[in-house]
C-alpha cells in the first residue's frame, strides 16, 4: 500500500523554510543527545492530510523541560515550563532566529515540549496525573486515531519516520474520527465537542462505533466545568463554518446535555454567516448573543451560569435578546426618535451592534440609525444654563434637559435660537407651577 511520504520537502512546501530550519535544529539537538524526539498532534494529521498548521508541538522521551532549557541556553529565547504536567514552551525571538540561522520570515511566536506521559485518571472529568512514558503510552491517551500520528526526529537513523501504532493512517484515509478504546468519552466527555469539531472541519465521517460511544456518554457532558465546554465551543466559532457543528451538536442531543435549555436556534446559519461577511466574527462573544438571545432570559441565565460566563455576558445576551424580541417602538415603521432612544439609551453598546446585525427591517435600520445619531443627541442647554435662567435645582433640571433633547431628536426645534425660545418656555411653565 502507498504510504504518505514525510520528508522535508513536503514540510518546506506546506510550513515553509522558517518552520522547517526549526524543526531541523530541535533535531540536530535531540540527535546529539540520542534523544527520542517526535512531531505529535494536529500539525502531522495536517501534514498528511496536506494542510498548514503552525502549531509545532513535539514529545520528548526523557525529560522535555530539561530539553527546551537546552534549547534556550543554545539558542536564546526564553523558556516556560510546567513541572507537574513535564511541559514547556519555548518562546522563540528575531535573536533565537539570528542564532537558530534560519529566516526569520514567519518564525512562530513559541513551540511546545512535552515529556512522553501516560495518564492515569483519578476519576472520570478529574485532571489527569500525569506519568512519565514512552511515546507509545503518550500517544495511547489521546482522543482520536487522526490524533495519534507522530513524525520521528531523532535519534538520526528514523528522521521523518511516520509513527502509527493505532491504524490511525487508515483512518485519515478512509475519512474517520475514531476513539481509541471505548471508555474514551466516559474519561473525558470534551472530546464528544471535539468529535463534532475535527468531523465538521475535515469533513471526516464519525466513526459507527464511536458514535454508539457518544450517544451511551451524553449524560457524562452534564458533568464537565462550564469552563471546559465553553472553551471547547468557543474553539468550534474559529471553524469555517461553526453552525453546522452547533446543528449536529443539537441534533445527537449534546446540547440538551450540557443544560436542558440549550437549543440552536433555526435561523443560526443565516446569522452566522452575515456575522462573517462582519468584522465582529473575531469576537466569540458574538456567537453566543447569536446562539442565546432567542431564549427567554431565565434560560440565558441558567446557560450562562452552567457555562461560568459571568455577569456581563449574561446581561449584555440579555439586553439583545430584549431589543430584537421586547421592544414594540422597534417594529414600527418610522418610530418617534425620543421613543426610541428612551428604550435604548441604557442597552450595552455590543448588545445593539449584534442586535443590528441580527434584526429584520424596519427594526434594524432604526437600531443603526439610533447608534449612528440619535444617541449623540445633545441639547446646548445644560444644568448650569438653567441656573444661570435663575431656577431653582431639583428633579425639574433633567425632566427640562430631557424634554429639550427630545424636541431635537423628533425634529421640533432645529436651531440654537430655537432651543432658546423652547427653553424659556419650559422654564416659565416650571416657575408657574412652582410659584402655583
Ligand atoms: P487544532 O488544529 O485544532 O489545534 P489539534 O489536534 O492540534 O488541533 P489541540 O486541541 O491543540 O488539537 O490538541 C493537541 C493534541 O492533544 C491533539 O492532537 C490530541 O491528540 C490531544 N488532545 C487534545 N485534547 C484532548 C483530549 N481532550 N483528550 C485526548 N487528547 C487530546
Amino acid at each position: 500500500p502507498t504510504r504518505p511520504v514525510i520528508n522535508a520537502q513536503k514540510v518546506n512546501a506546506l510550513l515553509g523554510k522558517t518552520a522547517l530550519g526549526l524543526i531541523e535544529k530541535v533535531a540536530e539537538e535531540a540527535q546529539k543527545q540520542t534523544l527520542g524526539v517526535y512531531l505529535v498532534g494536529g500539525i502531522v494529521r495536517d501534514l498528511l492530510l496536506e494542510r498548514a498548521n503552525h502549531d509545532i508541538d513535539f514529545v520528548v522521551e526523557g525529560d522535555a523541560i530539561a530539553f527546551a532549557e537546552h534549547m534556550q541556553a543554545t539558542y536564546g529565547g526564553s523558556v516556560h515550563s510546567y513541572a507537574p504536567f513535564g511541559t514547556a514552551k519555548w518562546h522563540l525571538d528575531a535573536d533565537t532566529a539570528e542564532a537558530l540561522g534560519i529566516a526569520n520570515g514567519k518564525l512562530p511566536d513559541h513551540i511546545d515540549f512535552a515529556s512522553a506521559r501516560n495518564e492515569y485518571y483519578l476519576h472520570p472529568t478529574a485532571l489527569p496525573t500525569v506519568y512519565s512514558g514512552s511515546i507509545k503510552l503518550d500517544l495511547g491517551r489521546r482522543d482520536f486515531t487522526i490524533n495519534t500520528l507522530a513524525i520521528q526526529i531523532s535519534p538520526a537513523a528514523h528522521m521523518w519516520r511516520i509513527v502509527d501504532y493505532f491504524s490511525g493512517l487508515d483512518d485519515l484515509k478512509a475519512g474517520l474520527i475514531r476513539v481509541l478504546h471505548s471508555l474514551s468519552f466516559v474519561d473525558d466527555p470534551t472530546r464528544i465537542l471535539r468529535a463534532v469539531r475535527f468531523s465538521e472541519r475535515l469533513n471526516f465521517k464519525i466513526e459507527d462505533r464511536t458514535a454508539e460511544l457518544i450517544t451511551n456518554a451524553l449524560p457524562m457532558l452534564r458533568r464537565i466545568t462550564g469552563e471546559r465546554v465553553r472553551n471547547e465551543l468557543n474553539l468550534l466559532w474559529q471553524e469555517a463554518a461553526p453552525e453546522s457543528g452547533i446543528y449536529t451538536l443539537a441534533k445527537m442531543g449534546a446540547l440538551a446535555a450540557i443544560h436542558p435549555a440549550f437549543k440552536a436556534p433555526s435561523h443560526l446559519g443565516k446569522l452566522f454567516k452575515r456575522l462573517r461577511a462582519r468584522d465582529l466574527h473575531q469576537e466569540s462573544d458574538a456567537y453566543w448573543h447569536i446562539l442565546l438571545s432567542h431564549l427567554p432570559n431565565e434560560d440565558i441565565t441558567a446557560i450562562g451560569e452552567r457555562l461560568l460566563f459571568g455577569k456581563p455576558l449574561i446581561t449584555a445576551i440579555q439586553a439583545t435578546h430584549t431589543i430584537l424580541y421586547e421592544l414594540p417602538v422597534l417594529k414600527e415603521n418610522s418610530p418617534k426618535p425620543s421613543r426610541v432612544v428612551a428604550v435604548l439609551g441604557a442597552m450595552p453598546a455590543f448588545s445593539l451592534e449584534i442586535a443590528a446585525l441580527f434584526a429584520e427591517e424596519p427594526m434594524s435600520t432604526t437600531i443603526r440609525t439610533y447608534m449612528d445619531s440619535w444617541q449623540n443627541v445633545r441639547p446646548k442647554a445644560d444644568g448650569n444654563t438653567l441656573k444661570a435662567m435663575g431656577l431653582s435645582t431639583g428633579p425639574i433640571y433633567s425632566q427640562i434637559l430631557l424634554q429639550l433633547k427630545n424636541a431635537w431628536l423628533d425634529g421640533e426645534i432645529n436651531s440654537q435660537a430655537e432651543e432658546e425660545r423652547f427653553l424659556e418656555t419650559l422654564v416659565k411653565e416650571a416657575r408657574d407651577h412652582d410659584s402655583s
